[in-house]
């Protein structure tokens, strides 16, 4: 937690901020270490950042009295991200990575190599992705929450979604063996598409490029999803 990141039903009008949640309070005694007088980087959810002092800690509460906050987050990555869904662990820890990275739109995608029972696992409840998103919010210094879409069937994902996520960005599929090498250093508008653990089949990777994606390889080694996406947005972006 780099940052306290901060609800809006946290604040009062006089410039206070008092959080009562065991997570929070857990984490400023043992991460922090936080004593009274500290000052710390706070921000408010889809608002801005900047300092705040700790005025009151007891084991229920913590209280902070905010200076005016003037920090804007740091930008977002040009990125709208379609992840097949990743088993639940994986999954977790791949939406805090993506949000530390600055990714904001996500659609995660059943294919044919994903497990259907992933979809009943409770890490896709709302409050759960939730959780992960503001862990990654937290540890990168932002507040601003990413947007996640769930999409249980690849060809209606093909048929009503693709088109209008393509319009005015760059499809890039992640794939081993593509011709084409990962592009460096891009600020196209991008839509990065990852398959499942098992790959996607050769029959959606036709399907993506036949809608106008490019396929591309990040080389020889084939990473763990998690990895792949942090390996992709770096070299991308
Ligand atoms: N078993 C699959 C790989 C799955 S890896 C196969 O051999 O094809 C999970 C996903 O991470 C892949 O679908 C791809 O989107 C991405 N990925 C992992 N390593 C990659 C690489 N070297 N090049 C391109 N994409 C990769």
């Amino acid at each position: 937690m780099n940052l306290i990141l901060l609800h809006p039903s946290d604040l009062d009008h006089q410039g206070h901020a008092c959080i009562t949640d065991a997570r929070r309070l857990a984490h400023l005694r043992d991460i922090h270490r936080a004593a009274l007088g500290d000052r710390l980087t706070v921000g408010v959810q889809g608002g801005l950042m900047g300092k705040a002092q700790l005025v009151e800690l007891t084991t229920e509460l913590a209280v902070f009295a905010l200076d005016p906050l003037a920090d804007v987050p740091p930008p977002a990555l040009p990125v709208h991200l379609v992840l097949a869904l990743p088993r639940p662990r994986m999954l977790a820890r791949t939406l805090e990575h993506v949000t530390a990275l600055g990714v904001k739109e996500i659609t995660l995608l059943h294919t044919k190599r994903v497990e259907k029972s992933y979809w009943q696992s409770p890490e896709l409840l709302p409050e759960k992705i939730h959780q992960h998103l503001v862990l990654g919010l937290e540890q990168s210094r932002d507040t601003q929450l990413p947007s996640v879409t769930l999409t249980k069937g690849f060809r209606p994902f093909l048929e009503e979604q693709l088109p209008a996520l393509l319009r005015g960005r760059r499809g890039l599929v992640a794939h081993p063996g593509m011709p084409m090498a990962c592009p460096r250093g891009i600020s196209d508008n991008t839509l990065l598409l990852v398959g499942p653990e098992g790959g996607f089949i050769p029959w959606e990777v036709e399907k993506l490029l036949d809608a106008g994606c490019e396929g591309m390889h990040l080389g020889p080694r084939i990473l763990r999803v998690e990895t792949a996406v942090t390996a992709l947005l770096s070299r991308l972006f």
